[in-house]
């Protein structure tokens, strides 16, 4: 077969031409035969049944009718007209309706003939109807290629307007397969295929589209599943070879005298296993000489915060520099008085710099950290501004990743002659194996364990309607000594009506809550940082019980005191914001709460996340939820990643699959990095057809 031959631009298959190849390219994106062969069904009709008329259920199940048209009428209702057809059987009589392309359906069905009609069957009143059907003439039907099942191929209202139904798609693919005379190129190596005991890709193509039966449709699933899955592990993981070949690291070769100093005397706690495990990976990478990009992910409250001290002073221990960003003043501010504090018993120098550090320390901090005094620098993005030398970074830190683009990480690579290792550390927790797929170019590390003696967070679920209540409970709370969030959503496109909704929020607290008796802080986006910082202070130091706040507090903020934690409109909030505020509290040795407030009204996918949050705190199950719920679409970095352009697997449902796919592409470039030898031409093809396409897969870098 001519190698270009799926190249073919589509408007040339036979019943196609340029018109319907212009719709097939606006509606489904389909430009080549190869396009058409990979617009995968998304479901099949068992199409080997007919049903009689008298046997029909209205179960809203597909079925296939035989039977003839006796009538045809035009029926006036509120909005326009309707087509109906009375259609026949020997036993009984029903109803065809369609609601749009009245024209064309009337001039091409025929009277008195034979049809199979197939469609979901509904009922209104004592008659059964199918809107929409399918309509073949018995004759042709018996002529078609016989399938046990039928393809339901994805569709637009805008295709089946123009005349490009189900079935005319599914004639397309098959001339095309008719054209290609079933010969598809093998992309897999045979190794592959003998072990996985996979079909070939001819056998999947052919069942995929006409399954012979259900096993062989599933063969050919999971046959195309785990090609689409291996070819982007195969882009990752090369990808990560390859920056693992070229670009060298700053070697830290020794065990460092304050590593050890500090872990040995001012450690305020003993690890968790899963902090010492993940020490020692980035330890592992760090004494290697190939540049780390590693992830750290770690539920809110899991203990990063050490983690990343603790990397420093390797750093620091082999001669150089380091530094950590958060996206916020407040949490920068927090970082660098949390680390000095751990440090205070040490002689090493350590600084903030936020866009409100005044010019005359900035000047002399630029100097410290260019002569090489400073050990770690603590900051914001004002990091990254190019004023900001180092004498020698070698490991830069990001927290909480999600707020920092790919284009501000880049700009850590060029601080040094040779780019620093970056670790960057995130609460937002991702399923690992969506980790893997998304970031396999970067190396994962998990902590998975919270530090002991937590009590997990109590989460309830409460109406508007009963604020008084939940007030009440606030009171008692504070009375016993304990602080207060109350938290109002923060959407950005409406900016003014959430402050208007954060002010009325605030007086009527303020009305409920009187002083002296009671304090309140409040921090919203609109507030100068230094405003701020005196409000979060007075909340730290404990002279505000009651911390009134947009979502600038969900992340990172630590006070152990705050045990309850009120969001408003929780029915607004995604569930992983959910789960960082809600993971504001429960830090100290107090039993803590969360209480989500809401109206009456809620969505199904609102009332799925509030009984998420109740039922549990586990971050990860969390994630698996919110992404079920949402799609990979909306989770970070995805976007770009292209998992979207996925056409059969589901990084989701097909997390087994993803995992093999991964493995045996990791084997496969381990044993021939550059697909030099004979056996893996195939897929040397594949992926250099894949990678020039550059029509996938743009992975962050
Ligand atoms: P996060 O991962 O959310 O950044 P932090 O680093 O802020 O978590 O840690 C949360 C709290 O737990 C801090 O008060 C920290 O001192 C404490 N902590 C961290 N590790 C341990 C541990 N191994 N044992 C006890 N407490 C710990
Ligand atoms: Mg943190």
């Amino acid at each position: 077969m001519n190698p270009n031959f799926l190249q073919t631009p589509i408007a040339y298959l036979k019943g196609v031409g340029p018109n319907r190849a212009d719709i097939l390219k606006a509606e489904l994106g389909i430009e080549t035969y190869r396009d058409l062969l990979h617009l995968f069904p998304n479901r099949y009709l068992d199409r080997t049944s007919y049903y009689k008329i008298n046997q029909l259920q209205p179960s809203g199940a597909d079925v296939q009718v035989v039977g003839k048209i006796i009538h045809l009428k035009m029926v006036e209702q509120k909005r326009g007209k309707r087509l109906v057809a009375t259609f026949v059987d020997e036993t009984g009589q029903m109803e065809l309706v369609w609601f749009r392309g009245h024209k064309w359906i009337k001039e091409s069905l025929k009277i008195n003939e034979p049809y199979v009609v197939f469609g979901r069957v509904s009922q209104y009143g004592s008659t059964f109807s199918i809107p929409h059907p399918e309509m073949e003439l018995l004759h042709q039907h018996q002529q078609g290629l016989k399938v046990a099942m039928q393809p339901i191929y994805p569709s637009t209202e805008k295709l089946s307007a123009k005349g490009i139904t189900n079935r005319v798609v599914s004639k397309m693919v098959q001339q095309l397969i008719l054209e290609s005379k079933g010969l598809f190129a093998e992309p897999l190596p045979v190794s592959i295929l003998d072990e996985l005991r996979l079909i070939s890709k001819t056998e999947a193509i052919l069942n995929i589209h006409f399954p012979k039966n259900q096993e062989l449709l599933a063969r050919a699933q999971f046959r195309l599943k785990f090609e689409e899955l291996f070819f982007v592990q195969m882009q990752l993981i090369s990808k990560k070879m390859l920056r693992k070949q070229k670009i060298k690291g700053l070697p830290f070769e020794n065990v460092g005298e304050n590593f050890t100093t500090f872990f040995e005397n001012h450690l305020p706690f003993n690890l968790t296993e899963a902090q010492k495990r993940v020490i020692k990976e980035i330890r592992n990478d760090l004494g290697s000489n190939a540049q780390m990009n590693r992830l750290l992910q770690g539920d809110v409250g899991s203990g990063k915060t050490i983690v990343a001290l603790m990397c420093m002073l390797l750093a620091i221990d082999n001669g150089f520099q380091a530094c950590l960003m958060a996206p916020t003043e407040i949490l920068a501010t927090q970082h660098y008085n949390g680390l000095k504090e751990l440090l205070v018993n040490m002689d090493l120098k350590i600084a903030l710099l936020t866009g409100s550090t005044k010019k005359s320390e900035r000047t002399l901090l630029h100097n410290q950290l260019e002569n090489g005094n400073l050990n770690i620098l603590v900051g914001t993005h004002a990091v990254l501004e190019d004023k900001v030398q180092f004498k020698n970074l070698a490991l830069a830190i990001v927290d909480e990743q999600h707020r920092f683009g790919v284009a501000q990480r880049s700009k850590l690579w060029h601080k040094n002659d040779t780019p620093p290792h970056i670790l960057v550390m995130t609460a937002t927790p991702i399923p690992r194996t969506l980790a893997m797929s998304l970031y396999g170019d970067l190396d994962v590390s998990v902590i998975d364990e919270l530090p002991p003696g937590r009590k997990p967070v109590t989460t309830v679920h409460r109406f508007d309607n009963n604020r008084l209540k939940v007030f009440g409970f606030l009171k008692d709370e504070i009375k016993k000594g304990r602080q207060v969030y109350i938290v109002y959503p923060l959407i950005q496109e409406s900016e003014a009506m959430d402050y208007k909704d954060l002010m009325d929020g605030y007086e009527s607290i303020a009305r409920d809550f009187p002083q002296p008796e009671y304090q309140i802080s409040i921090i919203h986006g609109q507030m100068k940082p230094a405003d701020k910082d005196y409000e979060m202070e007075r909340f730290v130091k404990g002279e505000t019980q009651i911390m009134v706040a947009t979502t600038v507090i969900e992340v990172g903020v630590n006070v152990p005191n705050a045990s309850v934690m009120i969001i408003e409109s929780a029915e607004r909030f995604g569930l992983s914001q959910l789960h960082q505020l809600r993971g504001r509290v429960g830090r100290g040795a107090e039993q803590s709460f969360c209480i989500l407030m809401t109206g009456h009204k809620l969505s199904e996918d609102a009332k799925t996340r509030l009984q998420t949050m109740t039922r549990t705190n586990d971050g990860f199950e969390i994630a698996e939820v919110d992404l079920k719920l949402r799609g990979p679409g909306d989770l970070m970095g995805t976007q770009q990643s292209g998992l979207l352009a996925l056409k059969i697997a589901d990084i989701v449902k097909d997390n087994q699959i993803l995992q093999t796919a991964r493995y045996h592409a990791m084997q496969l470039l381990k044993n021939d990095p550059r697909l030099e030898k004979e056996e893996n031409a195939p897929v040397l093809r594949a992926f250099t057809r894949i990678m020039t396409n550059k029509t996938i897969w743009n992975y962050i870098s």
